[in-house]
């Protein structure tokens, strides 16, 4: 009797690609150092260091901390810095009044009021009053007027950022299908209008968007910025892509993820920033920047 066949199994090895990680931490460092050797420059042909006035209105722990950050980042890199910490009871008045008198400074070449304010006060108004010459936030009407036009002026921090990573992975951006999901006015819009500056295709996706899938899909470079945990799934990617995630979600265990599933993001995309550790520390590194950049701009008006 024949003996029946042997089968020998043979395993199969399938190596998924796994994503290159854009490492946030390096670049702001970087970043963090070339602005300390510009301001020391800079202080040496002029005398005196660009100055930023950190409002912080309130005791707010979260908004204490990021204003925590920035001031040590002024001590870092040499910026002169301006605390003003105020009541949360401070009225709009007295917020007002205080944007005003820094306007009127010479020393502050940059003002950043944290938000978000306490709910009596108006931000929008106060936003408003910053001189947009100091707008370092890059929040102002007339900044992102600037912006939508492709006009020089004051970039918002973190998509100043954003656009930063993007840069050192190499990605060609003229012609790439960008996928922009979140509109608010502090992320979201300002990263699609700096896309479409450099010749991306931009599509912008918001909660009413009908199909978020299909439009991920399509996307060569995806920027997530919804303040969703994971919402973006991990299969929706384009393989090959470049995906920058700018969500910081909480999780009950405390441990913090972005809008992107990471894990099954990383054997899709080409490149992936990580949360924390991706976009994240590039804000304040940028937020020192803007401050240099608008003395410079400042001290081209008065001369
Ligand atoms: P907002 O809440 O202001 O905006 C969220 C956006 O996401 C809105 O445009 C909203 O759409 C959209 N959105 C909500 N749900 C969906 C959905 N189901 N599908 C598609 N779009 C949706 O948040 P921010 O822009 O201020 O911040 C976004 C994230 O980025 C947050 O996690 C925040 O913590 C983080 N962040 C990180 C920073 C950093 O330094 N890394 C700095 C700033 C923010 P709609 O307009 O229709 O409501």
């Amino acid at each position: 009797m024949p003996s029946a066949p042997v089968y020998i199994a043979t395993p199969f090895y399938y190596a998924a690609p796994m994503a290159q990680l854009i490492d946030g931490k390096a670049t702001a460092a970087a970043v963090r150092v070339a602005v300390k050797t510009e301001i020391a420059e800079f202080q040496r042909t002029h005398g005196y260091a660009p100055g930023l006035a950190t409002v912080l209105v309130g005791d707010d722990a979260a908004s204490a901390t990021y204003v925590r950050g920035k001031r040590k980042a002024c001590a870092e890199v040499g910026v002169a810095s301006f605390p003003h910490e105020l009541p949360a009871q401070t009225t709009q008045a007295d917020l007002l009044a205080l944007v005003c008198k820094l306007n009127a400074q010479s020393e502050v070449h940059g003002i950043l009021v944290q938000l978000p304010l306490p709910k009596h006060i108006d931000s929008d108004s106060i936003i408003e009053t910053v001189d947009p010459a100091k707008d370092v936030d890059g929040l102002h009407p007339l900044s992102q007027a600037r912006l939508v036009q492709g006009r020089e002026g004051m970039r918002p921090c973190t998509p100043l950022g954003v656009m930063r990573l993007l840069d050192d992975t190499g990605v060609d951006l003229k012609g790439a299908r960008a996928v922009v999901a979140g509109r608010s006015n502090l992320v979201g819009k300002p990263i699609a209008f700096m896309l479409l500056e450099r010749h991306a295709t931009v599509t912008m996706c918001h909660s009413r968007t009908r199909d978020l899938a299909a439009e991920v899909a399509n996307a060569d470079v995806l920027i997530a910025a919804i303040g969703r945990a994971q919402m973006i799934r991990g299969a929706w990617i384009k393989p090959g892509s470049v995906v920058i995630d700018v969500g910081i979600n909480r999780q009950s265990d405390g441990k913090l993820v972005g809008d992107v599933e990471f894990a099954a993001a990383c054997e899709r995309a080409a490149f992936i920033t990580p949360v924390p550790g991706g976009v994240g520390p590039m804000t304040i590194a940028m937020l020192m920047q803007n401050t240099l950049t608008a003395a410079r701009r400042q001290l081209t008006v008065r001369s």
